[in-house]
């Protein structure tokens, strides 16, 4: 008898700091059948997976191998992570030249082999090469997301949670745009226990200044990644789960509402661009763009992302469709 069974097979391109963490946090998770690894460092991708492989007694039930292009095939997702990383006070942008050959190159040999799977890039720019990886590949819009803003989201989630003392859970806020120097908090979506954040102000009483925290707490979200780079190199641990978010909500079909990055023709008034919007995501990818009614100052404020993006796209070189 033919089964239907069919393996939840995630390929993990990169085998660095975000891919390897993100590998063990799904791992731990129980999402997937199978994680294949792959890098161009071949002996990266060999040690990472001995490494992971020796947890399997500890982990549910998954395959963790090295992968190679034919894995591609029947992939369920493909996270992209491969490329440089910033360094200390170098700006997300300034990755665009040299990780957009290689994303190019990637994407090519996921289209070689028919891949059907959902592709998210998390490499950075994030936005801008979600956008190239996009074009480059001709999938269709949902199927092809960058992780945009969720880790930015969660940032200032765990912010407003410590400012508030409430659980994180009970805080519903996201960052919207650029996953980078423009991106910004959309206060009118923020919400704690369902209560609006400027009426939930006076039940929490805990500052004499709102105004101030607020403004502390939004250039600590901006400020974050150069802050944990200056301390030890790369962001990883955080950007792993909320890759496992992402990745485990296609597989389950989940639907959840997340700030990924997705081509806008038309929503928000934006055309052509790719950038952090919230998003119902499930099987197949994005399924939906949630247009959410922003105030004119945080339009203002994607409207200004989505300049800042096209034009640094006009400054790529060397690269086509
Ligand atoms: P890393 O240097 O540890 O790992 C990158 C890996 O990519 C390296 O092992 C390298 O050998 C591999 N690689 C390069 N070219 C490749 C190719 N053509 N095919 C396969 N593998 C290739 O870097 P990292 O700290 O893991 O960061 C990876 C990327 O993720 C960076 O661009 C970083 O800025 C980005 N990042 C994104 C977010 C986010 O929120 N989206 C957060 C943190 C980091």
């Amino acid at each position: 008898m033919e089964s239907n069974w069919k393996s939840r097979k995630v390929v993990v391109v990169g085998a660095g700091a975000v891919g390897s963490t993100f590998a063990y946090a799904l791992a731990q998770k129980g999402l997937a059948d199978e994680i294949d690894l792959m890098d161009a460092n071949r002996d990266l991708a060999e040690g990472q997976v001995l490494d992971l492989a020796h947890g399997l007694p500890f982990y549910p039930p998954v395959q963790i191998r090295v992968g190679q292009k034919q894995d591609y095939a029947d992939a369920q997702v493909i996270v992209i992570t491969a490329g440089a990383r910033q360094a200390p006070g170098e700006t997300r942008l300034a990755l665009l030249q040299k990780n957009a050959t290689i994303i190019t190159s990637i994407v090519d040999e996921i289209v070689s082999q028919g891949s059907q799977a959902v592709i998210v890039v998390a490499s950075n720019p994030v936005d801008l090469l979600t956008y190239v990886a996009l074009k480059r590949s001709g999938c269709p819009k949902g199927r092809l997301i960058g992780s945009g803003t969720v880790l930015d989201s969660s940032r200032f989630r765990y912010l407003l949670s410590q400012h508030c003392g409430v659980d994180v859970g009970n805080v519903h806020a996201y960052f919207l745009g650029e996953h980078g120097d423009s991106e910004f908090p959309a206060w009118s979506m923020t919400h704690i226990a369902g209560v609006s954040i400027d009426d939930y102000c006076p039940i929490c009483n805990k500052c004499n200044n709102w105004q101030r925290e607020r403004e502390r707490i939004v250039k600590t979200v901006k400020e974050s990644a150069y802050h944990i780079i200056n301390y030890k190199g790369a962001t990883y641990f955080a950007i792993g789960m909320a890759l496992v978010r992402i990745v485990g909500t296609i597989l389950q079909d989940q639907r959840s509402v997340l700030p990924v990055s997705t081509l806008l023709e038309g929503e928000y008034g934006l055309q052509d661009v790719c950038l952090g919007v919230p998003c119902v995501v499930g099987q197949g990818g994005v399924r939906e763009i949630v247009e959410a009614p922003l105030l004119p100052g945080e339009k203002e404020s994607l409207l200004k992302s989505a300049s800042i993006l096209q034009a640094a796209l006009k400054e790529l070189t060397g690269w086509s469709l």
